[in-house]
């Protein structure tokens, strides 16, 4: 066999097709073809090595999409895990933010409490007393006091106290602080509580 005949016989190895060489009634045949010359077998071939280089082109384009895709489903994923830990991030926080208003409205309740309750001297010395009436309620007095003689600060002049909560409400004049005096659950949130339940 030539060597032009071994080359062609090479190439067509590498695509999987055998040639001997040999002429059968003229013709080389290789595969289900024929040819009448080699310079017809060698274009043959050129057509098929390219076709191959294609094809093998496209199988890369191929498994570049699918890694494409793998990496594009890889980030998609790292993002939701990450949104995820976010938002229970976010749950957390807001749920503390809750519990930090809650604990801060405790602490501001507290504080009232204690102030409204040491703001003043304790009643029983009767100083700037001006009346009392027993409160149905609480079986114990309400009790009228000029504030600043009380020791109380008071934007009015005259206090009423209901002395069984020690709650108190402030009044311009001794009538508006009687009419206080006489109805508690007016201005006293316990008594009123109280009051509320006696109806129910
Ligand atoms: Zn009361």
């Amino acid at each position: 066999m030539s060597i032009r005949k071994q080359r062609i016989a090479k190439r067509l190895e590498v695509l999987g097709l055998a040639f001997n060489g040999q002429k059968i009634g003229g013709k080389y045949t290789i595969g289900s073809a024929t040819f009448k010359t080699l310079d017809e077998i060698e274009a043959y071939i050129e057509s098929l090595e390219q076709a191959n280089e294609q094809q093998s082109v496209v199988e890369t384009v191929k498994t570049e999409t699918w890694e494409d895709r793998n990496r594009d489903a890889a980030l998609q994923y790292q993002l939701e895990q990450a949104n995820e830990q976010q938002s229970v991030v976010e749950t957390v926080k807001t749920v503390e933010t809750w519990e930090d208003r809650n604990r801060d409205a405790a602490l501001q309740y507290q504080l009232e409490q204690g102030m409204s309750k040491s703001n003043r001297k304790p009643f029983n010395d009767r100083a700037g007393y001006v009346a009392s009436k027993k409160n149905p309620i609480t079986g114990i007095s309400n009790v009228i006091y000029v504030a600043s003689e009380q020791g109380i600060e008071s934007d009015s002049k005259y206090v009423t106290v209901c002395e069984g909560h020690k709650q108190m409400i402030s009044s311009t004049s001794i009538p508006k602080a009687r009419i206080d005096m006489k109805d508690a659950s007016q201005w006293c949130s316990e008594c009123q509580g109280l009051s509320l339940l006696k109806v129910s």
